[in-house]
């Protein structure tokens, strides 16, 4: 391993901005690790403990701030979501960079905590697009739709807060423009 200090690559955005395709192609790479949050919420179908998320109940979160376990960690549409601290830490002194999938305040929190961050808001390139492609999924009815675009109209709002604002008008140029400000190698394959 080199002796650089590896870096945190804070990843948010509105839901189909494209941000998990994007933290899914930064891990692919060697020097890139992913940091699993631990979350009260209850898995979801497909959802594997230790792989999605650490899946904990309250009394176990508590204990986790309690002991300075937690880097950060915010409540998020009523559940409780944080980030591991040991293997964040560890990873990063070992000259990894870790991608952290968070959303805006752990963002703000991180930002304010003495490590290296670099923070990405993966933006949908229109409000109309962002609409089509959630119609397109054809998942939800039309007043779950409402309530998910007024949440991506908070989440839009929050942009500012971030180093970076990329724009997903191209998934791959996208990717390539994340890699080049990550000093990453593209991607083979
Ligand atoms: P979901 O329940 O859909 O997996 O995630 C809901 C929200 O929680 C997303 O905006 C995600 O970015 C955020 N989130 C997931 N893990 C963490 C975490 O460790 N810290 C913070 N602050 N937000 C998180």
């Amino acid at each position: 391993m080199s002796s650089r200090r590896g870096q945190l690559v804070i990843v948010s955005g509105p839901t189909a901005s494209g941000k998990s395709s994007l933290w899914r192609r930064l891990v692919s790479h060697p020097q890139v690790r992913f940091s699993v949050s631990a979350t009260t919420r209850a898995p979801r179908k497909n959802e594997v403990d230790g792989r999605d998320y650490h899946f904990v109940d309250d009394a176990r979160f508590d204990e986790m701030i309690a002991q300075g376990e937690l880097l950060e960690w915010a409540e998020v549409h009523g559940c409780r979501y944080g980030t591991p601290r040991e293997p964040v830490v560890k990873a990063i002194d070992a000259g990894f960079d870790v991608v952290l999938e968070i959303d805006v305040q752990g963002a703000i929190s991180l930002r304010e905590s003495g490590l290296p961050t670099i923070s990405i808001f993966v933006a949908p390139p229109s409000r109309e697009e962002l609409e089509q492609r959630l119609r397109a999924r054809g998942t939800e009815t039309e007043e779950q739709m409402a309530r998910r675009l007024t949440i991506v109209d908070q989440e839009m709002a929050a942009a500012h807060e971030y180093d970076h604002v990329v724009v997903n008008d191209d998934l791959n140029r996208m990717i390539d423009e994340v890699e080049t400000l990550l000093n990453l190698q593209p991607h083979e394959g």
